[in-house]
C-alpha cells in the first residue's frame, strides 16, 4: 500500500513540478520609474529576467537624446546650433513625425516648441503672450521649415523642434523591438498615457486599459479591451494653468500658437503604432470633434474616444464593443460611424 501511494507520488511529482513552473512562469516582473516627465510602469510576462531593466534604460536613453529641456540632449543641440548630427533614434523619430506633420494638415506640428515656452509650460513661469507676440510665434510654426541631409537636421533661426507629442510613443514601439528580442510572452507598458500591450497574457485575457477621467486624472472613466497595440491619450489636464478664470492647456494651435479651447477634454486612440496613436491623440485633440470625425471617415488603421465638457463621450464604432463605462457620471454616449 504505503509502496503504491509513494509510487503514484513519483508520477505525480513532475505534473506538480510543471503546474509550480508555469505559475511562477504566469507571474509578471514589473517596474515603475520616472521618465519623460511622468511616472512609467512596466509588466512583462516571460522572457529574459533581465528584460523590464532592459526597457527601462532604453526609455531612459531615448529620454535623454530627446528631451528639448535637457542641455545634453540632441534636440536641445539642435535647437541652439541650428545644424547639428543625430543619431540613428533621433533621425527615426524626427522622420516619422515631420511625415505626421505632413499627414495631419496643421493640427500637428513640431515646430511649437518656440510658444510652448512663451506660455510658460516649460519652466513654469506661466503668462498670456499679448496679440503681437503671439503673431510673430505663429508666424515661426511650421515644419517645413526643417530639413534634413544624411542624418543631420537643419532648423530656421526663429524656430525649434519639441517631440513630446510623440516621444513616449517612439519609445512604446522601441521597447516592443526590445520584448521581441527577449522572447516574452506578453507585456503592458504603461508610458504615462501611453500604453503599450505586446503579446498574449498567459490566462488568455484580453488587456484591459483605464482610460483616466479628465475630472479626476487618478481614476479612470472607463475601461478599454484591447489586444496587442497602443492605446495613447491626450488630456488638457495633463498641464495647463489658470488665470482671471480660465483654463490655458498646454495643447497648442499650430495656427495660432494658442492654448486649444474647444471644448475637447480628452482624445483617446486606439492602434498598433506608438509613435502613430501619440501624435494622433494630440492632433485629433487640436482637430476638434468635427474635423477629428471628418479625419476618421477618411483614414483607417485606428478608433478614438473623445470626450467634451459638456458630458459628451464620441467613441468610432470600430471600439464601441471593446469600451466599457465604469463611472457614476452620466455621459451621453455618441457613436461616430465610419459612413454617413
Ligand atoms: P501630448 O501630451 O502627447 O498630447 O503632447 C503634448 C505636448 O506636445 C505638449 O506638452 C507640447 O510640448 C507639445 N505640443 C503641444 N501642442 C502641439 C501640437 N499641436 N503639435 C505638436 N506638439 C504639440
Ligand atoms: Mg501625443
Amino acid at each position: 500500500m504505503k509502496r503504491t501511494v509513494r509510487g503514484a507520488l513519483c508520477a505525480l511529482l513532475p505534473i506538480l513540478c510543471l503546474l509550480l513552473m508555469s505559475c511562477a512562469k504566469a507571474q509578471p516582473s514589473s517596474a515603475s520609474f520616472e521618465a519623460m516627465d511622468t511616472l512609467m510602469t512596466l509588466k512583462v510576462y516571460g522572457g529574459d529576467p533581465d528584460t523590464c531593466e532592459k526597457l527601462q534604460s532604453r526609455i531612459e536613453a531615448l529620454d535623454a537624446l530627446l528631451d528639448a529641456t535637457d542641455e545634453n540632449s540632441e534636440i536641445f543641440r539642435l535647437n541652439t546650433e541650428k545644424t547639428a548630427a543625430v543619431s540613428a533614434d533621433t533621425d527615426a523619430l524626427l522622420r516619422d513625425a515631420l511625415a505626421l506633420c505632413d499627414k495631419l494638415g496643421g493640427s500637428f506640428d513640431i515646430t511649437v516648441y518656440p510658444a510652448v515656452q512663451a506660455w510658460g509650460f516649460l519652466s513654469g513661469d506661466y503668462r498670456v503672450p499679448d496679440d503681437g507676440e503671439l503673431q510673430t510665434l505663429a508666424d515661426h510654426i511650421d515644419w517645413r521649415g526643417v530639413k534634413s541631409d544624411s542624418g543631420a537636421y537643419t532648423v530656421p533661426e526663429d524656430a525649434a523642434v519639441d517631440l513630446g507629442a510623440v516621444a513616449k510613443g517612439y519609445a512604446a514601439d522601441r521597447a516592443a523591438d526590445i520584448l521581441r528580442q527577449s522572447g516574452a510572452e506578453a507585456a503592458v507598458l504603461n508610458l504615462g498615457g501611453t500604453v503599450r500591450m505586446y503579446g498574449k497574457k498567459p490566462d488568455g485575457s484580453r488587456f484591459a486599459v483605464g482610460v483616466a477621467d479628465p475630472e479626476s486624472p487618478a481614476a479612470t472613466f472607463g475601461t478599454l479591451s484591447c489586444d496587442e497595440g497602443v492605446v495613447a491619450t491626450s488630456g488638457g489636464y495633463e498641464r495647463y494653468f489658470e488665470l482671471d478664470g480660465r483654463r490655458y492647456i498646454h495643447i497648442l494651435d499650430p495656427k495660432t500658437a494658442k492654448p486649444v479651447d474647444n471644448g475637447v477634454l480628452s482624445v483617446t486612440v486606439v492602434t498598433d503604432s506608438g509613435t502613430t496613436a501619440d501624435a494622433l491623440s494630440t492632433a485629433l485633440f487640436v482637430m476638434g470633434l468635427d474635423k477629428a470625425t471628418e479625419y476618421y471617415r477618411h483614414n483607417d488603421g485606428f478608433g478614438f474616444i473623445l470626450l467634451t465638457d459638456d458630458d459628451n463621450l464620441y467613441l468610432t464604432e470600430n471600439l464601441a464593443g471593446d469600451f466599457t463605462l465604469n463611472t457614476d457620471k452620466t455621459y451621453t454616449v455618441n457613436t461616430i460611424r465610419k459612413a454617413l
